[in-house]
């Protein structure tokens, strides 16, 4: 039955919220946040269940094999097939089905949710991991790798998901729940149990094939399509879980895995080794795989050139003759072990008659992290080329014996010529995997055909070559079409399987057994259908629109955005924010649901702290979306008084500072905060930064001049003049001073941080305006604005000449230089040639996100880490949750903590006598949330830095 015949969505939510504890989400907006993946596809769902145990599941469940409603179960939506989507009901189990429940000696118990990268860091104190390791382990979830077969680089030695599953909890189609094993043939019985009755069954339709399973098995060690019947009867064992793990949850619902660790890897190597032919390579991968590395990946002659292009500092690593390079690693009991490993792989490859021409071999962290890194970036490089074709995935998974890996690409690449399109490739070559992209426009009905047609021959091309679609990725919607053809003997087998698990064809139908499968250019986000609607606002400009079709759903930012991991809500992910406005666009949503309040709040969730545009391989602006999408509503709505004042914070601060120390005294008062809280909605529990007298406006230092070096403007914004101007403030001045650079401090309007995180475009522009004005003549001076706030930093650098759009404004953001980067490069011209005295005390130090999306080339650590005595506790990076005004705002203040706990909890195990942070409002809220001190980091250079001379 299909999910077509359901219309009306409100009744089946309303059903479904009277029988579960989890959230049912049924808006229009909620369905177009959960109607894509990291695929081409979108396919809107009637709603969405986030179940908070397994009792929902059965629930749910129930009421699909009652009603005909058909059921998706969803992880991070980080596949690329298309598998995670679906048109009736769909379960997101990331919210709260995301905990690891046990450890047990090298057993671990999770509940599906959980996300891969977060289970191996809290299992790295025993020394133990998960050992599939796909690249998006970072942000895909556990259920998602067990309902495709996930699989990673260290496949190769480790195997791939299905391989380290001890048991599964299952519910099926009918809300049964079964705990699976491995079962002795002779044990299967009647018992009357789901588990016995699903044992029978599959036995009964393997065991008398056996002969035709085992002529029709790919040759490969890796493989992600059909159902996985091959492996499932073994030495007089029947293993289901073989079965069930890599079917996208067609035969059942994962609600608890029982997975094996092992211990992380004693020593390692790394070789990366360069070809000048494909042949060459192909040769390579056939004499490394006899040395068995634990993992052995590729990339392509385009990849390379596309690599270095964006990063010529590749060229380091990659010598310029090379078209094709190779990444070897070996793991070992001991580093002799691996040393001579890589001894192994210079005389397998080099010398004369070899096939590589250099080898590049390390034993060291971080250069094998380097060396690594070139093929980890590659995926982000495809991700960042512009124009309307892109690199497109939907054959993009193909497998073969790794000994055709070479034959395999040459055929591909013949495709790609006689199609007469560009594409790449890179992956998993001693798998014979490799990840094909062709660059396409599906918006165009040329690029269409060719997608189809190269769809068709590329699967071809495999299959004569006796390998599979898909050796990690899954079928999904992509290959779903072509599995019958595929496997004409087994797929008979394929429908027994489902028809016994799933009669009535409700689980996540249309994967891997379809009758009438979707084609593979059917339901595409951007497909010939796609048109960009006039909506009268923002998103008419090309390059509002060009950004809001960026996002490719990768599901990066499920792990980066400090919101999202704070909430585990699909609506909190930067993607969500593209979803909806891709809606708009495309005229899914009409242009009115711009202005209410469901859309609004999905954008509110975006706090601003700038992370997209360095976290997201894209680099997608997805803070700059959201303020305009936020403005758009106030236009609607207006400005409350509230957000007016927190938008307001240079003015605010003048006037508190004026006050004090009154003003300190009551905003200390509890019975005062309460008031605030009451009257214009600051929460009560916000503790502010005290404001300090000692401004200093329209001076120039030192004022008598002895400077030398260099002539710049000190933009210190708010902070540093109004709480910390003994500290932050003059430092700076006095560093400079002692480095012979003169300093300015012309008169300045805010930056706009504030006003912009709350979406009030209009007041942020006039003070750009007046920025400009006020900063233009030392500019043209030649002088740089030195900011040592990353939000001024950051605001003054992107926004202002976003916000202004002259000449003149974008001279003056090219002037913007951040403190750290200013001192790092003198530092890097021998400038600090003085003393630096020591200051005995242990810090960590916490780079603030604005700083972070700043992306220069020095931060604070490189000089503070030259200051004696002071110990450095790592912590690792993290949001302080402050996100401009969301850590004071009433009904926001809890979040904001949220969003710092993770931060929190690090600085406090490392109890450090201070926290050193850049930016003033960072200060406040860890220095409320820890209470240990913050200080800022050029006090500290300040009071260490002692020049020869002693000014
Ligand atoms: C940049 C990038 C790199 C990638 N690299 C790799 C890689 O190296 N190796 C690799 O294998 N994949 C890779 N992938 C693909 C993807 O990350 C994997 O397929 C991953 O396993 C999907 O996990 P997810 O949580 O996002 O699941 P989703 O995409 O949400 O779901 C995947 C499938 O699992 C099913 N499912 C989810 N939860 C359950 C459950 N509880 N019970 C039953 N079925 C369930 C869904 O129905 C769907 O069929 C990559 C993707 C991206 C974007
Ligand atoms: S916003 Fe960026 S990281 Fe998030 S899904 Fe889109 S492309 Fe991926
Ligand atoms: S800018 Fe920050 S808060 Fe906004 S979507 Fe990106 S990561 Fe999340």
């Amino acid at each position: 039955m299909s999910s077509k015949a359901f219309t009306d969505n409100e009744k089946i939510a309303k059903e479904l919220r009277s029988m579960i504890d989890g959230d049912v989400l049924s808006t229009d907006i909620s369905r177009q946040l959960y109607s894509t993946a990291a695929c081409i596809y979108e396919l809107t769902p009637l709603v969405i269940v986030v179940p908070r145990h397994r009792e929902d599941v059965v629930n749910v469940l129930k009421y699909s094999s009652d009603s005909g409603v058909p059921i998706t179960a969803r992880g991070a939506g980080s596949g690329l097939a298309g598998a995670a989507l679906g048109t009736g009901i769909i379960l997101d189990f990331t919210k709260y089905m995301n905990n690891l429940l046990s450890v047990d000696g090298e057993v671990a118990v999770v509940q599906p949710g959980l996300i891969y990268g977060k289970l191996n860091k809290m299992l790295r104190e025993r020394n133990l991991h998960f050992a599939p390791d796909p690249s998006s382990g970072d942000f895909c979830s556990i259920g998602g790798m067990l309902g495709t077969n996930a699989a990673g680089p260290h496949t190769l030695k480790f195997g791939a998901t299905k391989d380290w599953i001890e048991s599964l909890t299952i519910v099926t189609a009918d809300g049964e729940v079964m705990t699976t094993s491995e079962l002795e043939l002779d044990n299967i019985v009647e018992d009357g149990s789901s588990f016995m009755k699903y044992a029978k069954g599959v036995r009964g339709i393997l065991e008398p094939n056996a002969d035709l399973i085992n002529s029709a098995r790919p040759n490969v060690n890796k493989n992600s399509s059909g159902y996985n019947v091959y492996e499932v009867i073994h030495e007089d064992k029947l293993d289901i879980n073989k079965l069930l793990v890599g079917s996208e949850g067609t035969l059942g619902i994962v609600t608890e895995a029982k997975l094996r660790l092992i211990e992380t890897p004693k020593s390692k190597g790394f070789a990366l080794v360069s070809c000048a032919t494909l042949e060459k390579a192909g040769d390579s991968v056939n004499r490394l795989m006899e040395l068995a590395p634990a993992a052995l990946d590729m990339i392509d002659d385009k990849l390379v050139e596309l690599s270095v292009t964006a990063n010529p500092h590749l060229r380091e690593i990659i010598p310029s003759e090379a078209r094709f390079v190779l990444f070897a690693e070996f793991f070992g009991e001991t580093d002799e072990e691996v040393s001579s490993k890589l001894d192994e792989v210079n005389s397998a490859v080099m010398g004369s008659g070899r096939p590589a021409f250099s080898v590049k071999n390390s034993t060291d962290t971080d250069e094998m992290e380097r060396l690594w890194s070139v093929r980890k970036s590659a995926v982000g490089i495809l991700s960042k080329i512009k124009g309307s074709k892109k690199p497109v995935a939907f054959a993009e998974d193909g497998t073969v014996h790794y000994s055709l890996v070479g034959e395999y690409l040459e055929k591909i690449t013949e495709i790609f010529k006689s199609e007469g399109v560009e594409g790449t490739a890179f992956g998993h070559a001693g798998n014979g995997n490799l990840h094909i992209r062709p660059m396409l426009d599906l918006r165009n009905e040329e690029d269409l055909n060719k997608m189809i047609s190269i769809a068709k021959r590329s699967h071809e091309v495999v299959k004569e070559m006796n390998g599979t679609m898909t050796g990690e990725h899954a079928d999904g919607i992509a290959r779903t079409p072509y599995i019958k053809e595929f496997f004409p003997e087994m797929y008979p087998l394929f429908k027994q399987i489902k028809d016994l698990f799933d009669p009535n064809n409700l689980m996540n139908p249309g994967k891997i057994v379809s009758d009438a499968p979707q084609d593979v250019d059917e339901n595409l986000r951007y497909g010939i259908g796609y048109a960009r609607q006039e909506t009268n606002t923002f998103l008419d400009d090309s390059k509002w629109t060009d950004m809001t079709e960026l996002c490719h759903g990768c599901g990066t930012c499920v792990q980066y955005c400090p919101v999202s991991i704070a909430t585990n809500d699909e609506s909190s992910t930067a993607r969500a924010k593209a979803n909806l406005l891709r809606g708009v666009l495309s005229g899914k949503l009409g242009s009115e649901s711009l202005l209410s309040i469901d859309f609004k709040n999905v954008i509110d969730e975006c706090v601003n702290c700038k992370l997209c545009l360095v976290e997201c391989p894209t680099e997608i602006d997805i803070p700059g979306l959201a303020q305009r999408a936020r403005a758009l509503y106030l236009e609607e709505n207006g400005i409350s008084f509230r957000n007016r004042l927190l938008g307001a914070t240079k003015q605010l601060s003048e006037f508190s500072t004026a006050l004090s120390p009154f003003s300190n005294w009551f905003l200390s008062i509890g019975i005062f905060r309460r008031l605030l809280a009451k009257l214009i909605g600051i929460h009560p529990d916000r503790k502010i930064q005290k404001f300090r007298r000692g401004s200093l406006q329209n001076k120039t230092f030192p004022e008598i001049q002895k400077g030398t070096r260099d002539e710049v403007v000190y933009f210190g914004g708010c902070h540093a003049h109004y709480s910390d101007p003994r500290g932050e403030l003059k430092s700076t001045i006095r560093l400079f001073e002692k480095l012979g650079v003169k300093v300015r401090l012309p008169e300045w309007r805010c930056c706009g941080a504030a006003s912009l995180s709350l979406g009030q475009l209009d007041s942020a522009a006039s003070d750009a305006v007046e920025n400009v004005g006020l900063l233009l003549p030392f500019v043209r001076k030649g002088m740089k604005i030195i900011t040592s706030s990353g939000s001024c930093g950051y605001a003054l650098k992107y926004e202002l000449p976003e916000l202004v759009g002259t000449d003149e404004a974008r001279e003056v953001a090219a002037a913007v230089v951040d403190l750290y980067d200013y001192l790092g490069t003198l530092d890097s011209e021998n400038a600090f040639d003085g003393e630096w005295k020591p200051i005995e005390m242990k810090v960590v130090y916490h780079q603030p996100c604005q700083h972070r999306a700043q992306n220069t080339k020095y931060d604070a650590t490189r000089l503070l880490k030259k200051i004696p005595g002071m110990n450095f506790a790592p912590i690792e990076k993290a949001c302080c949750g402050i996100a401009g005004t969301l850590g004071y705002k009433l009904e926001t203040f809890d979040l904001s903590m949220k969003i710092g706990e993770p931060l929190f909890k690090d600085i406090i195990e490392n109890s450090p006598d201070y926290v050193i942070t850049g930016t003033g409002t960072c200060q406040m809220q860890i220095s409320q949330a820890t209470e240990i001190p913050t200080i800022h980091p050029v006090t500290l250079l300040n009071r260490s830095y002692t020049p020869h001379d002693k000014p």
